[in-house]
């Protein structure tokens, strides 16, 4: 019989989550943070422990037949996944955000602006839609400093509290997009009945928490 493989954050911010969803859905496995894979003693299934980055394309190309991740991350990546499930846990917005001190007050005004993002797809689209065109600038982390240093003039990241905003003195301003995990399978493999099984298992771990 055929083993299932489904992708999961190795370490960060919905590890902790899909773990407990899994093991919830009845699934027994070793939760070891040094094995990349881990195999489930009671189910046709291994588990992959991968960077958030990787899963979208893991899953499009089939190495995973299934992967929970941010709705986000699928939409930067632009890959051919089916969406199965939302999840309801790992809530966040990607903003739009400018130094509290401006004067920006209209979308229009980020003509001509320079924004950083690690979302340069998503944003860049967005901007598109609106008729705006902003010097995108890519960063691969620590976004939220980038006005503070003179190297953007506004920002565009992933927010849930805003906290982190408010400590840089960053306000948001433009909603670009909610997010939250999502279970995801490569494109026609939620016809097969292994894949349908744990779906359901999930749908009703879910339901239980309603
Ligand atoms: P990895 O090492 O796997 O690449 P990462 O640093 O890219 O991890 P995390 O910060 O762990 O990713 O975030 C994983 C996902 O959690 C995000 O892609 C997003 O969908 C979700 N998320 C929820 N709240 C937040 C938040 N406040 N900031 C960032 N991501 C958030
Ligand atoms: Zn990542």
């Amino acid at each position: 019989m055929k083993t299932l493989k489904i992708a999961i954050q190795k370490s960060g911010r919905l590890n902790e989550k899909s773990v407990e969803l899994l093991k919830n859905c009845g699934l027994n496995f070793e939760n070891y943070k040094s094995s990349l894979i881990s195999p489930v003693s009671n189910f046709p299934l291994e588990i992959l422990f991968l960077r958030d980055d990787d899963i979208p394309e893991y899953v499009q190309d089939g190495i995973a037949d299934l992967g929970i991740v941010g709705e986000n991350v699928i939409q930067e990546t632009e890959v051919e996944v089916s969406y199965l499930q939302k999840l309801g846990f790992g809530k966040c917005s990607l903003k739009i955000a400018v130094p509290n001190n401006n004067s920006i007050t209209a979308l229009e005004q980020l003509n001509g602006k320079a924004i950083a993002t690690t979302y340069p797809v998503i944003l860049g689209k967005y901007l598109k839609e609106k008729g705006i065109s902003s010097d995108i600038r890519t960063i691969s982390g620590s976004v939220e400093i980038s006005p503070g240093l003179g190297l953007s003039d506004a920002i565009c990241d992933l927010v849930s509290t805003g906290g982190t905003l408010k400590s840089n003195g960053l306000v948001p301003f433009a909603d670009v997009m909610s997010s939250e995990a999502v279970l995801i399978g490569q494109k026609g493999s939620e016809n097969e009945d292994l894949v349908q099984e744990l779906i359901q298992r999930i749908q009703s771990v879910l339901r239980a928490k309603e």
